[in-house]
């Protein structure tokens, strides 16, 4: 469930035990015993308790994509992962919606984007999300996106679907409402508002600490503080055209099959953008990506 300095917080029979990690497995798995990692225990003479054998995952959220070999696990056994803004308060930042779903997709995850404060749009108001149809570029891609209010209670029910018997990885800015979210559909936990999400230090060494949370009737809500600031400096540059899902069907069409998008002769996603076919504002974020990574090579 976490790791608090060297100590397994692992749950069992509905509660969490505190563990040590047996030697051997330090040995081979240190690195890799990850939070939402299945693990064998075993208790010891004086009644502690100790991790003695890692479990295969079957998924898991990296800092690098799954091309790395020594890939940082965040969170392992992750079925999908839910990008959480608001409309407004604060306004939606699209290149750190359009960095998480990168990191999904990389990850091989289904990325959720779910779109809180729905009860603060106002008819003509500015801002970068100005109607919901600013989102459209989302569900044109083949994201769900989801419109919900922790205030009135709009698209709860749906969430809660969204959420129970899953894995998810729930990240976004501070003040969207994350933990508003989680308080109206896990009542009891009782979370400190504002507690979800909070973290410390950015860029390229940020440490992004995981926690689960059980979701009732099964499932668990993982938070994430910090990852929307994870820089991808370690992804490969040709990996990222992969990580804007609606890129890919149009990129067959480039004249190079290592086309980076950016001034191949010949380039389709390019021409796309150009038609209106493909979001703009996907694209310049693609682009920023883009120069991250090469400048991490
Ligand atoms: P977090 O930092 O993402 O966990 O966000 P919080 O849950 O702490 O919420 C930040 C602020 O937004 C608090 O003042 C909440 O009361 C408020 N808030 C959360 N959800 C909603 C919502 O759906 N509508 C409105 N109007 N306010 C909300
Ligand atoms: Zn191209």
């Amino acid at each position: 469930m976490k790791i608090v300095a060297g100590t397994y917080h692992v749950e069992l029979a509905g509660a969490t035990v505190e563990c040590s990690l047996r030697g051997r497995v330090k040995q081979k798995d240190a690195r890799f015993v990850s939070v939402g990692d299945r693990v064998r225990v075993e208790t010891l003479p004086d009644q502690s308790c100790r991790i003695h054998k890692l479990l295969p995952r079957h998924s898991a959220l990296t800092r690098h994509g799954v091309a790395r070999r020594r890939e940082q696990v965040i969170v392992a056994n992750v079925d999908q992962v839910a990008v959480v803004v608001s409309v407004t308060r604060p306004e939606p930042d699209f290149s750190m919606i359009d960095r998480l779903l990168a990191l999904s997709e990389l990850n091989e995850l289904d990325g959720l984007l779910i779109v809180n404060k729905s009860d603060l749009w106002e008819p003509e108001r500015s801002g970068p999300a100005r109607l919901p149809s600013d989102f459209n570029p989302y569900t044109d891609a083949g994201y769900d996106v989801l419109f919900t209010s922790a205030e009135d209670g709009a698209g709860l029910e749906v969430l809660r679907e969204w959420l129970s018997g899953r894995v998810t990885v729930l990240s976004g800015p501070s003040g969207v409402g994350k933990s508003s979210l989680l308080n109206a559909l896990m009542p009891g936990l009782d979370l400190r508002v504002g507690e979800v999400g909070e973290r410390k230090g950015r860029g390229r060494h940020t440490t992004v600490a995981a926690s689960l949370y059980p979701f009732p009737g099964g499932g668990y809500v993982a938070d994430t503080p910090g990852l929307q600031y994870l820089a991808l400096w370690e992804v490969e540059p040709a990996e990222l055209t992969h990580a804007f899902r609606e890129f890919g069907p149009v990129a067959v069409d480039c004249r190079f099959a290592d086309c980076r998008h950016r001034a191949e002769p010949g380039c389709a996603v390019r021409d796309a953008v150009q038609a209106e076919e493909l979001s703009e504002q996907r694209y310049r974020h693609y682009m920023a990506l883009l120069e991250e990574a090469e400048e991490g090579r």
